[in-house]
């Protein structure tokens, strides 16, 4: 009954808790794959499951055209993780829909049509979303809005950036194309760029944002700011929902009820928003993220060619899929990323002891594949 076009791991899970999740025959795997990273914050987090609990016995469906708790809630907590020229925030559910928004801002804003993405982007799998993705596999045959790719971390590419230009959109650190982190004096020099063109700058960090890479957002430990942040994945423990965060002069002039969402803001999504905000605080996440990825690095380093940051890690490898397979055999789930990355998504949670194990299985499937 399940749609025939979606890709499947032949496996049933059943069950999930910190970082691990059991399957239907009982066998526990360490979730290095984490649902394409959205359960970051560990698998069903007693403080999240409690505040989706308690919102569930007061109030489960709200249209944003009418104020609640869970919203304003949702709100002042995230002003404290926000960059605080990014205070306009809109909710969806996705980060396709999320990027939707987006570039829909960014043409209003500016009154343009042109896109500048990069080579290896990925920005999800509706029309527009995918107009800025550059897998061609998820592209062909499709009715697709006009953009350019430049190369990701060639500083020239800020020469493709003019005053036809909307919006320039791109991954800090790039996820499922092959991880790739964005080098300073490129962002700096897009930054400069935008802002001499007039175009709006879009920093897509559905996958490295909210703490992954060691930052809070990653785009801080470059020092630029984006005129439009995107958040989603990760962002409520997993419960679907997705942020556009623009600042002030991106939406000056536009009126009320140019953009509309049934689910977008949803109390429960906020409830479970405001609550992991709350636990990414308290239990410092970033800091987690940097040590634990920092292990997990040195270990895999003495075997594999690695790139990434914080417990956002891609290790070369010559065949990802079967070694994704393999490594789902041996108890550690992971996935791919571009071509020739096995790519490691792990929660904050993960300890020193899933990093030997982890390492220790990885290291076999590659030992194999090299025999
Ligand atoms: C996953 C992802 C998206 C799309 O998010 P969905 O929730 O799957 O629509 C967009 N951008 C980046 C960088 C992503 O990793």
């Amino acid at each position: 009954m399940f749609m025939r076009f979606q890709a499947h791991r032949g496996l049933k899970l059943v069950r999930g808790e910190g970082q691990y999740v059991w399957d239907s025959e009982g066998r526990r795997y360490l979730d290095a794959h984490t649902g394409h990273g959205a359960a970051f914050l560990g698998h069903r987090p007693r403080k999240v499951v409690d505040a989706i609990k308690e919102q569930l016995d007061k109030l489960m469906v709200a249209s944003t055209t009418f104020s609640t708790d869970a919203m304003e809630d949702c709100l002042s907590s995230l002003g404290k993780i926000l960059p605080s020229k990014l205070n306009n925030v809109y909710f969806q559910n996705s980060g396709a829909e999320a990027v939707e928004l987006a570039l829909k801002l960014a043409f209003k804003a500016t009154g343009r049509r042109g896109l500048l993405s990069f080579r290896n982007g990925f920005h999800g799998r509706t029309l527009g979303a995918l107009s800025v993705t550059w897998n061609s596999e998820y592209r062909e045959g499709l009715p697709l809005l006009r953009a350019e790719f430049g190369e990701f971390n060639d500083i020239s590419s800020a020469d493709l950036i003019n005053d036809e230009t909307a919006a320039v959109i791109l991954e800090p650190v790039q996820g499922e194309g092959g991880i790739e982190p964005s080098r300073r004096d490129f962002l700096v020099e897009l930054r400069r760029a935008c802002d001499e063109a007039g175009a709006v700058l879009i920093f897509d960090e559905v996958q490295c944002g909210f703490g992954r890479t060691g930052a809070t957002w990653a785009h801080q430990s470059r020092g630029v700011e984006p005129d439009i942040l995107i958040a989603g994945k990760s962002i409520a423990s997993g419960f679907p929902i997705s942020l556009v965060a623009a600042r002030d002069w991106v939406i000056e002039g536009l009126r009320a009820g140019f953009h509309g969402s049934t689910h977008g803001g949803n109390p429960l999504a906020c409830a479970a928003l405001k609550a992991s905000i709350e636990l990414f605080i308290e239990e410092n996440v970033p800091e987690a993220a940097r040590k634990m990825g920092k292990s997990l690095a040195s270990m895999i380093s003495e075997y594999a060619e690695l790139k990434g940051e914080g417990l956002m890690l891609g290790v070369r490898v010559k065949q990802p899929g079967r070694a994704i397979r393999s490594l789902q055999a041996l108890g550690v789930l992971a996935l791919k990323a571009g071509e020739d990355m096995v790519r490691l998504l792990p929660p904050y949670c993960i300890t020193e002891e899933d990093c030997s194990f982890l390492s220790g299985r990885l290291r076999r499937v590659l030992s194999e594949q090299s025999s």
